[in-house]
């Protein structure tokens, strides 16, 4: 364990919180000893003497001895019991345990406890005695058997300075064992709190060290299990990103390698052999061509890609017509692929507020991934109609290899390929995720339904609208 504790680690602020809220509660004490002690023993004192002067004239009554019972009582409480009769012109002390013996004396706190209780059946009132010590005295009367008894308590209400003495050693020792208890305690826990998150600190570091075998099994605490886990969870989706990334290099380099190695075989060939024959060079130089499209289409995936990975891929948004650029696809795919039947079935008109250039990618890749992955029944279509919602729904049919039930759901995934796409055709795999990208900045629902075999229906749903900044 590390001893030089840093100031802002949990260690130490917890360490310092502690420390501080046990000299505050020691403060607290010792204030409370210091201005309140003496009030509240005597409130305590003066209930107790309250109570114990109520029970006096039933123990009287009920008791056979009662004077032992008094006697009892006041050694045990530490107080003194007045028991007297009043006469006509005099008064009987019939018991006293008070200090105060001489008849004078005597006579004078019977008189006070006579006045106090005129009218009444019960009174209490203070005095101080000879050395000045607060005295608290209780007394109830009665009619019993035809004498008018006074019952009475008194006691000193101050507390002995032997009391506030003991009481001060004890605070001392209690102030102590709070201040070692509560740095003992804090030091543990704030090791406890601070133990599991400076060992996943370490394995972040190997982390950070490229090590994606790294694994945080933190589990004392909730908060900690949650950070490790969602730290495993991100090298987890490293290790995806990571794999993901190893395959589509092996992909992308496989892909600009068959274009390439064309283009240059061909330009050979109209060197060597088919330079002076028109027809032959023409064909030749088609394949060039075509080859040098493929290369052109993969670089700007790509291009597109990074900007999408970086963040930078800006978007213009316009008011425009998805109809004519539709007719516009639908002439120069007929035109490029003459074996393809493309047909296109649309209303009259579709304004949508979007990035035109944008949308026109996502339909050439639509409309690529439907003419390469239709090998035999080469028939396209293109429809758009309106849809619910004041929205327009676009679809791009195929009746190609269409798409398994386990793969439908990953193939607008980052350089998700399936088995068949890798035999078939040239592709990068991105293209689709390209599409969802530009389909989800626009805010526009868009998927595929496909039965293997048989073919694949790509739709987006468009948002009709003018310059709305909503879209
Ligand atoms: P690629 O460059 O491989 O075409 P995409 O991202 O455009 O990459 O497509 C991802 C995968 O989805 C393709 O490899 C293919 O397996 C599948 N796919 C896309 N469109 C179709 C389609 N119309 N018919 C069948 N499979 C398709």
């Amino acid at each position: 364990m590390n001893d030089n504790i840093p100031i802002k680690s949990i260690r130490y602020k917890t360490l310092i919180t502690f420390s501080i809220f046990s000299l505050f509660t020691i403060v607290f004490i010792w204030l409370f000893q210091g201005l309140y002690f003496s009030t509240v023993y005597e409130k305590v004192k003066a209930n107790e003497i309250d109570y114990i002067g109520s029970t006096l004239k039933e123990i009287y009554t009920t008791s056979p001895n009662y004077q032992d019972d008094y006697l009892e009582l006041s050694l045990e409480k530490d107080l003194g019991i007045l028991l007297f009769e009043v006469t006509d012109n005099n008064e009987v002390v019939y018991f006293n345990t008070t200090r105060i013996k001489d008849d004078l004396s005597i006579k004078k706190i019977t008189e006070s406890f006579v006045i106090y209780l005129t009218g009444k059946t019960e009174a209490s009132f203070k005095n101080t005695d000879k050395s000045g010590m607060k005295i608290y005295n209780y007394g109830t009367v009665a009619e019993i058997d035809g004498k008018k008894l006074y019952f009475c308590v008194c006691s000193t209400i101050e507390p002995l300075s032997s009391t506030t003495k003991n009481f001060g050693y004890l605070l001392i020792f209690i102030s102590i064992g709070v201040f070692c208890s509560t740095s003992i305690g804090s030091y543990y826990l704030s090791n406890q709190f601070a133990l599991p998150i400076m060992r996943m600190a370490h394995k972040a570091k190997q982390l950070s060290k490229n090590n994606l075998d790294v694994k945080f099994n933190s589990d004392e605490y909730a908060e900690v299990k949650q950070l490790s886990d969602t730290l495993n969870y991100a090298i987890d989706e490293l290790k995806k990103t990571d794999n993901l990334r190893k395959e589509m290099l092996a992909n992308v380099s496989h892909e600009l390698k068959t274009p390439l190695t064309m283009i240059k075989s061909y330009t050979e060939l109209i060197q060597d052999i088919s330079g002076n024959d028109p027809t032959k060079r023409a064909e030749h130089l088609k394949v060039i061509h075509d080859e040098a499209d493929r290369l052109e289409f993969l670089i700007n995936d790509m291009m597109d890609y990074s900007k999408l990975e970086s963040g930078t891929m800006t978007y213009q948004k316009t008011t425009f017509d998805l109809v004519p650029i539709l007719i516009r696809f639908k002439n120069s795919y007929s035109d490029k692929y003459k074996d393809f039947t493309i047909t296109l079935d649309s209303i009259n008109e579709a304004i949508i507020y979007a990035d035109q250039k944008r949308i026109e990618q996502v339909i050439t890749n639509l409309l690529n991934n439907a003419i390469n992955y239709s090998p035999t029944r080469k028939e396209i279509n293109i429809k758009l109609t309106k849809a619910e919602e004041n929205k327009f729904k676009l679809e791009i049919i195929d009746h190609g290899i269409g798409i398994s039930k386990e793969n439908i759901d990953k193939i607008f995934e980052r350089h998700f390929r399936t088995a068949n796409a890798k035999r078939t055709t040239v592709g990068s795999g991105i293209g689709l995720n390209i599409v969802k990208s530009i389909l989800n900045y626009h805010g526009y629902e868009y998927g595929v339904s496909s039965t293997e075999g048989e073919g694949s229906n790509f739709y987006v749903y468009f948002n009709e609208g003018q310059n709305d900044e909503t879209n």
